[in-house]
């Protein structure tokens, strides 16, 4: 396959095949992200694809599932999208689910039309960073996009029928916005409704805006404890009717999964016994984390 730079994938496609139809990120302006600072966005060309899938073909049934990748890849025209949906069913038929990266400005560019298409195509689940449901925060780490068009995209996409997997980021806000953060990220989930939740934690990186922020004091990342106490309060807040929560991405200092609404209460206990028993020994530790 021709992977150029660093490939990035969620959790959940770690046996799909991966086909890097964009490199880096349209946005590229997340204060917090370092993925592709070394990577300006493009869009590979079709003959590139082409011979991925062509490759991919003489391999066999690898696997069922296919994820594009980079960044943003849904960013890509209608036009580009359908030609590699249509070449992945031409050439791997035995596909049966594809995924994607979309944040809330390439799923808001697309018609519900156009969304359709793309499910009947394949395409079965966006994976969306979503980060925070407070617009501050949103503004501080230069998302480009707001609470109110989260909302946008969740429709979008559920009109559309394709599966809508939302990330948010303990301690992206800093201790000084941390308890906003997070009850209005809470919030933000309730309105949204996702059937797939996915909690990570802020690592902040030498070399992004937010990392130099740090170096001069002027962002604090919330303690351990304290980045469960958002973890607590964005559970508390939400009110889903059937999703699927997890913490186990290796960012997270203590990995949790869920079904809400019904592992609720017993979630937020064991949230509360860990924050309250505040023994480290009961965290991940350090090495284990990553990225
Ligand atoms: S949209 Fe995603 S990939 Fe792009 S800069 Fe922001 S966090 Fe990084």
């Amino acid at each position: 396959m021709d992977h150029v730079g660093r490939i990035y994938r969620p959790p959940s496609e770690a046996r799909s095949l991966l086909l890097q139809v964009t490199e880096g990120c349209s946005h590229n302006r997340c204060t917090y992200c370092g993925m592709y600072r070394d990577k300006p966005f493009r869009a590979k060309p079709w003959s590139t694809i082409e011979a991925d899938l062509k490759g991919a073909a003489t391999k066999g049934k690898v696997s069922r599932r296919a994820f594009l990748c980079d960044g943003d890849a849904l960013i890509l025209s209608q036009r580009r999208l359908v030609q590699i949906l249509e070449g992945i069913r031409a050439h791997l038929p035995w596909i049966r689910r594809m995924g994607i990266y979309g944040d809330t400005r390439s799923v808001n560019r697309k018609s519900v039309t156009e969304l359709e298409q793309l499910r009947d195509l394949g395409l079965s689940i966006v994976y969306h960073g979503v980060e925070s449901g407070d617009d501050e925060v949103l503004r501080f780490v230069d998302k480009g996009g707001t609470a109110a068009e989260c909302i946008t995209t969740a429709e979008r996409l559920e009109e559309a029928g394709i599966i809508h997997s939302v990330i948010v980021l303990l301690g992206v806000g800093g201790v000084a916005l941390s308890r906003q953060h997070s009850v209005n990220t809470g919030k933000l989930l309730t309105k949204m409704d996702p059937p797939f939740v996915a909690a990570l934690t802020t690592t902040v990186i030498p070399g992004t805006p937010l990392g130099d922020l740090q170096a001069r004091g002027d962002f604090e990342l919330p303690g351990k404890f304290g980045l469960l106490e958002e973890l607590y309060t964005m559970i508390e807040q939400a009110d889903l009717c059937d999703c699927h929560f997890s913490s186990n991405h290796a960012s997270n200092y203590l990995p949790v999964r869920a079904d809400l609404p019904e592992d609720k209460p017993r979630l937020l206990a064991t949230l509360r016994a860990v924050i309250d028993a505040g023994d480290e020994g009961l965290l991940r530790p350090e090495w284990m984390r990553g990225l």
